[in-house]
């Protein structure tokens, strides 16, 4: 009996798909490729249930056959792809909500629920889960704590880890465990192993259920633009709000060529690009929430002491709720371009270091150099704060790359590996919200050192034999 006909028999073969028509979707995530690099899986399952992943990793166990979880497909760094075939599990059939418990201010939802699914469901208790990439329409609740993405509102609500309670997972053997501390908000019980799940891109087991902390939505929200004539501007700016006492809610600096990425609905309809200072160098989306007057006076306090730091109100109401639109509100649908004009031939790509504080506008220009000696047209960088109610950014480094030139596809990956080492080099981070994959992790040993070892060991520990995920954070082992 094939490994296919014993997974059907341990599932139900309607939940198994081996038709190549059916298998092709899920050969490609969102990261540059050349049309012809497809890597479907050799057979795809549908599970309902956390018993139907046990079995078929069980069925993968005793086969030694590799397994790849996935959710919505939007990863930018090929997370999702199976690229040693195997069994692909598509997580979004499990995408129930368990449990909303209004009281206690959680959710417990299947892990391939996407975050929209999560809020449209707690919505009506007047609460939502501030945990928010722009791909909430489509990002699962498994992928974002497996590749750590990052939030909208990070600068108060933080990343995955602040709001995740516990979290069920399947192990590589099979066997599932409950991670995590319930409904208490942390523990200093245990080792934390849930907080290994973060980032661990289905090498350590794949995610079945999670229960989430909510807050309370906020009555009123407010967003500004400001422009800085430099980045380090924009960052001594965040950095006396905060000291003053500000609740920010979410907190933007992007170079000055991104604002075009993000305002393709003004461009629509006024037929031009907006109109920014041209000494303005980087620009400040900030946004407050809660109460009105709480609002009005944490808002009044920010836009007076501007001026001090050099910054300028984008008065425009327009600019600002186009960007908004763009990156908040926009619908978003898998695989129909986002940013529709800008995407027509060349596609986005991106990498995702992460520097100390006060070295941002360094490495900005650092990043302007990487792209230009690769060739690349330069989309801009942000850096979003994604560290509750201090500065700590994650950056999108983005170019455009155009999949129809093997050789663009590959200088854009030579950029991305210059441009992470770099990082390390500037006391930073390869990665802050898409995980190492199977791009960095030839060198992930540049960033980790001796400690790569003790990773591996815990990845034997959760998955002795290697299936799960084969290629990601490590590369493979000969004979595995
Ligand atoms: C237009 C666009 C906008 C985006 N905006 C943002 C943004 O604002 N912020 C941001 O951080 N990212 C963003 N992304 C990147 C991406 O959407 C997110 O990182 C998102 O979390 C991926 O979710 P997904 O369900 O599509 O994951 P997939 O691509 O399906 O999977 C991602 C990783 O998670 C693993 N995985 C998935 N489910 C499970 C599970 N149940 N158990 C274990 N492992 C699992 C996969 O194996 C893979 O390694 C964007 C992408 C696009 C295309």
């Amino acid at each position: 009996m094939s490994y296919i006909d014993e997974l059907a028999a341990a599932i139900g073969k309607e939940k198994v798909l081996v038709d190549p028509s059916e298998r092709f979707v899920y050969g490609a995530d969102w990261s540059p490729r050349t049309p012809d690099e497809f890597m479907p899986p050799d057979v795809v399952v549908l599970p309902r249930t956390t018993k139907d992943i046990q079995r078929v990793i069980k069925v993968a166990y005793e086969r030694g056959v590799p397994v790849t979880a996935g959710g919505g497909l939007t990863g930018m760094l090929g997370g999702a792809v199976a690229i040693y075939g195997g069994i692909y599990i598509d997580m979004t059939t499990m995408n129930s909500v368990v449990e909303v418990d209004a009281k206690n201010q959680t959710v417990r939802v299947q892990a391939g629920a996407t975050l929209q699914e999560v809020n449209d469901a707690v919505h009506p208790y007047d609460l939502w889960l501030p945990h928010q990439p722009e791909s909430k329409w489509v990002s699962t609740v498994g992928a974002a704590i497996a590749c750590d993405n990052d939030s909208t509102f990070g600068v108060r609500y933080g990343k995955i880890l602040s709001c995740l309670l516990s979290a069920e997972v399947v192990t590589g053997t099979g066997e599932a465990i409950e991670l995590g501390h319930r409904k208490a908000h942390f523990t200093s019980s245990g080792y934390k192993l849930m907080d290994l799940l973060a980032g661990s891109e289905g090498t350590l087991g794949v995610i079945t259920e999670a229960t989430l902390k909510l807050e309370p939505i906020p009555a009123t929200r407010r967003v500004d633009m400001l422009v800085f004539p430099r980045m380090g501007a924009a960052v001594d700016y965040l950095s006396r709000l905060l000291k003053a006492g500000l609740c920010i809610e979410a907190a933007h600096i992007n170079c000055k060529r991104r604002l075009k990425f993000y305002t393709h609905s003004y461009r629509q309809k006024h037929g031009k690009d907006p109109d920014i200072p041209a000494w303005a160098e980087a620009l400040l989306a900030i946004a407050f929430a809660g109460d009105t007057d709480v609002v009005d006076s944490q808002r009044g306090f920010a836009l007076k002491i501007a001026k001090e730091f050099e910054a300028q109100l984008v008065e425009e109401r327009e600019i600002v709720d186009s960007w908004w639109a763009s990156k908040y509100t926009l619908e978003f649908e898998p695989f129909k371009q986002k940013w529709p004009d800008s995407q027509k031939e060349k596609k986005f790509g991106a990498a995702d270091p992460g520097v100390p504080v006060g070295r941002l506008e360094e490495f900005y220009h650092k990043f302007v150099e990487v792209a230009e000696k690769h060739r690349l047209e330069i989309i801009g960088m942000n850096a979003y704060l994604e560290h509750p109610n201090s500065i700590g950014f994650s950056l999108s480094c983005a170019v455009y790359v155009d999949y129809r030139s093997a050789d663009e596809v590959q200088r854009f990956r030579e950029f991305h590996d210059e441009l992470s080492k770099l990082a390390v080099a500037f006391e930073g981070t390869m990665s802050t919200f898409m995980s190492d994959t199977y791009q960095k992790a030839p060198y992930l040993g540049v960033e980790h050192g001796a400690s790569l070892e003790y990773m591996r060991q815990v990845k034997r520990l959760f998955d002795p034999k290697g299936i799960l995920n084969p290629g990601k954070k490590f590369p493979r082992q000969v004979g595995k």
